[in-house]
């Protein structure tokens, strides 16, 4: 990959795409800046070279509408103050109209340094990955950096389109991911240790194949537990499960036997009688829940059990939560997980994004993990063995 090292930036205008899709409330503040944050070893290593800067990301789905309450100007005052000084904002409902291209002069004279377009999804051809626009967005710099890594798995005219007309690196966020989620991946210190949690086992199939063939050892948890322990013939009450992935499950489970995979499977389960943490909360074997049962976290004998393996790892990759973490009754599984990946002292730790990443930084783990993946659906196609669509216009 053709990263930041590998170019000149002095004296140029250089368009990063970010991924600034950020969480805002009601009243259009930012909630959760970590994606503006993630971004300043880029921005500020592109600022030393001596360059301008003009960022451009999407905000939800306008639909290729100028919808207002899709503006990026919110995350323009958020990212002044992420980046501590001045941000320009182009508002411009054609995202580059006349008045981006009158602003973005003004701006080269100006001592500012950072300038951010509108919402690119403002215009139904980003999505389209139209050359029109790409050609309109690469006409407003002399180099492209592509680091939109949650954002890199969709080629669009801002992700992949703009880099056929212009020189395109990897910015240090991209690099980071590839490194970690992917590289890394294919050749992993022994023992390693893939965790599988969340809701859905069709969510993530394909992660269970590729990685099926590096892991040592998989660990299972989440509602995605109920599905494989269904069709291992046992009853799960009512329990959350996928009825028609019962059969992939099996493949799955054969799969992991053939390639002599430990596959781990909860041994209890901790719940109740409703999606509530309301109701008591009781626990029981993988082989003795009662019909009104709702599994909701891996109980205590399996999270000690996960928590030993997790121990001895020396590369992990967390993948899901273990229970509903939501919830208050149902945080001991999950947490379990995150204690037994502290406890791997000098193991390369891997946070698959999304919910998980959530959950470490609501425990306070943030600080025992090696890498925490921005991306949600981009984490899991790299770690499906991917080559994604944002990473390939940097090679
Ligand atoms: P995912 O988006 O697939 O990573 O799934 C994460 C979600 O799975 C979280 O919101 C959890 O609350 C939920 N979850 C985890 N375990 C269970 C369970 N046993 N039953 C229902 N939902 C669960």
């Amino acid at each position: 990959m053709k990263t930041l090292k590998d170019a000149e930036f002095q004296g140029k205008t250089v368009l990063i795409r970010v991924d600034y899709n950020v969480p805002l409330d009601e009243e259009k503040n930012v909630t959760d800046n970590l994606r503006i944050v993630s971004t300043i070893p880029t921005v500020d290593y592109i600022l030393e070279c001596g360059a301008k800067v003009v960022l451009c990301s999407h905000l939800g789905r306008p639909d290729g509408q100028p919808k207002p309450e899709f503006s990026l100007r919110p995350v323009a005052e958020e990212a002044a103050r992420v980046f501590e000084e001045e941000v320009v904002f182009a508002d411009d409902d054609e995202v580059v109209g006349e008045k981006t291209l009158a602003m973005l002069e003004q701006f080269k004279k100006s001592d500012a340094r950072i300038m951010l377009l509108q919402n690119t999804r403002y215009r139904a051809e980003e999505e389209a990955n139209d050359p029109e626009f790409s050609k309109q967005l690469a006409s407003l710099a002399d180099v492209f950096v592509m680091d939109a890594f949650g954002a890199a798995h969709r080629a669009h005219a801002s992700t992949v389109g703009v880099a056929d007309y212009l020189p395109t690196y990897a910015g240090l966020l991209m690099a980071d991911e590839v490194k970690y989620l992917g590289e890394l991946l294919e050749e992993p210190h022994r023992p390693f240790t893939v965790v599988m949690g969340g809701s859905k086992v069709s969510d993530k199939i394909q992660v269970f194949r590729n990685l099926l063939k590096k892991a040592d050892s998989i660990i299972v948890g989440g509602a995605m537990a109920y599905t494989f322990l269904k069709a291992q013939g046992y009853n799960v009450g009512i329990s959350k499960v996928e009825a028609d992935k019962l059969d992939l499950a099996n493949e799955i489970l054969e799969l992991a036997k053939e390639k002599g995979v430990e596959f781990y499977l909860p041994t209890d389960c901790s719940g109740s009688t409703e999606f509530s943490n309301d109701t008591p909360k009781v626990s029981y074997a993988y082989n003795e829940m009662p019909d009104d049962f709702m599994g909701l976290d891996i109980g205590p004998e399996t999270q000690a059990k996960y928590k030993e393996v997790l121990k001895n790892s020396k590369t992990i990759v967390l993948n899901g939560p273990m229970g509903v973490f939501e919830m208050e009754n149902y945080t001991d599984g999950t947490i379990a997980v995150l204690e037994g990946m502290a406890l791997a002292k000098d193991a390369v730790k891997i946070v698959g994004g999304g919910d998980s990443a959530a959950a470490v930084s609501q425990f306070g783990y943030t600080d025992d993990m090696t890498h925490i993946s921005t991306g949600g659906g981009a984490s899991l196609k790299l770690m499906e063995g991917k080559l994604l669509p944002g990473v390939k216009v940097c090679l």
